[in-house]
């Protein structure tokens, strides 16, 4: 079956399968489909009819239900009470998803202070992320996140970016992880990722019972992926909640294709494919990196609306995926690496790519990329030709490395 008819099926079996829409994609049923409102909690008259409030869905194995919008808070947030949390909260968007690295720190102090300001800790899910997979370094970062973000307990805390299978054999990690649920530091525990090796981890963690939930990279490219939707099935069928990120794919060129699609299409780009994931019923949430209010006000529109893309516009997403696919690097850059002799890194060089492309954030491929070794960071004269002969995606790694050299030097 191709990739376009996997994706249409997938829709078609959503929206047959009950009486309403809404109840089709597994919401719950929003109160209102009004406009998400600009107007601070505190600000609102008395007499104004309650906020419309984002659908929701529960979490897996955890039994909680969590908001199908999730507010990223990869770019760190204001000082002071960040505007777009207190918009994000009165909609019922209130789940933030921070990590101990997001914005050096800051994403994790700024949450929390917002949050206290606001009275709001109970009333908000916490993530947060440690890149240390270790017993040790799971404890040492858990304690510093509940001070940054002025709690005693995060509601679900994750391996930051695992690429590896070691961490979850660990058993003095996971006895780690146990602790700190009995002692109610955490209540829930599981791993983020992002690499090749999702399948693999995704895989791993339906087995593993303490796996609660994964936020991994999922987006409209994904659906003819017969290998990844079965591990999906797998850890959906054993109760791990999951949580996809990189909805917005890497597009790396074809602004054009887009555009058309906006201007013919009810949603733009960004809440076309937000609405795309939220069709898979199997994912629970989506968590996007909303830089401005205004960003956060279409995303909010777009779950508010609480009905699937209408199948003009599911055909139009999938014809950018297919007309994109060999632009958009999937992160397994153990199937490319092992090709070049250069210890470059492909797959977390195109990722800044998509940051720069898709998500529109410079400042964050920079980042990323200036993180990666310096040696990592050298092409000239790097051959990529088996690299690419190797890419299942068939991207033209040469060219797309020599945008990254440009960009980012
Ligand atoms: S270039 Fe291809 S093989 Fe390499 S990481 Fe990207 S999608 Fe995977």
């Amino acid at each position: 079956m191709s990739d376009s008819k996997d994706l249409s099926r997938r829709r078609l079996l959503t929206y047959g399968a009950s009486g309403t829409l809404a109840t089709a994609l597994g919401f719950e049923a929003a109160p209102s489909q009004a406009a998400p409102s600009q107007a601070a909690p505190s600000q609102a008259a008395p007499s104004q009819a309650a906020p419309a409030q984002v659908p929701r869905r529960v979490l897996g194995k955890t039994g909680q239900s969590i908001p199908i919008l999730l507010v990223g808070g990869g770019a760190g947030f204001k000082g002071g009470v960040d505007p777009r949390i207190t918009l994000a909260l009165r909609h019922g968007a209130n789940y933030i998803d921070t990590a101990r690295k997001y914005a050096g720190g800051a994403s994790e102090r700024n949450a929390g202070a917002a949050l206290a300001k606001l009275k709001a800790r109970d009333a908000t899910w916490i993530t947060s992320k440690t890149p240390q997979w270790s017993a040790a370094g799971l404890k040492q970062d858990v304690a510093f996140s509940l001070a940054a973000l002025q709690t005693n307990r995060i509601d679900l805390y994750f391996l930051h970016g695992l690429d590896q299978m070691g961490p979850l054999d660990d058993k003095e990690l996971i006895k780690a992880a146990e602790q700190l649920k009995r002692e109610k530091k955490i209540r829930f525990f599981g791993f983020s990722c992002h690499g090749g090796n999702v399948v693999e981890l995704l895989n791993a963690a339906a087995q593993r019972s303490f796996v609660d939930a994964v936020m991994f990279r999922y987006n409209f490219r994904d659906y003819g992926d017969k290998e990844l939707n079965r591990a999906i099935d797998a850890a959906h069928k054993a109760g791990v909640g999951l949580i996809a990120m990189k909805t917005q794919g890497s597009e790396s060129g074809f602004r054009d294709a887009w555009t058309k699609f906006e201007q013919t299409g009810k949603w733009n780009k960004h809440q076309a494919v937000l609405k795309a994931v939220w069709a898979d019923q199997r994912i629970t949430a989506a968590v996007s990196h909303m830089e401005t209010t205004t960003q956060l006000r279409e995303n909010l529109a777009a779950a508010l609306d609480g009905k699937p893309l209408g199948l003009r516009d599911t055909e139009a997403v999938e014809r950018y995926a297919r007309l994109t696919r060999a632009y958009a690097c999937q992160g397994c850059e153990h199937l490319c690496n092992p090709h070049v002799t250069a210890p470059v890194r492909i797959g977390t060089t195109l990722r800044c790519l998509m940051y720069h492309d898709s998500y529109g954030d410079g400042e964050k491929a920079r980042r990323v990329f200036r993180e990666l070794p310096s040696e990592a960071r050298q092409f000239a004269g790097v051959d990529f030709d088996g690299a690419s002969r190797a890419c299942p995606h068939g991207i033209d790694i040469a060219a797309q490395m020599q945008r990254a050299a440009e960009l980012f030097a």
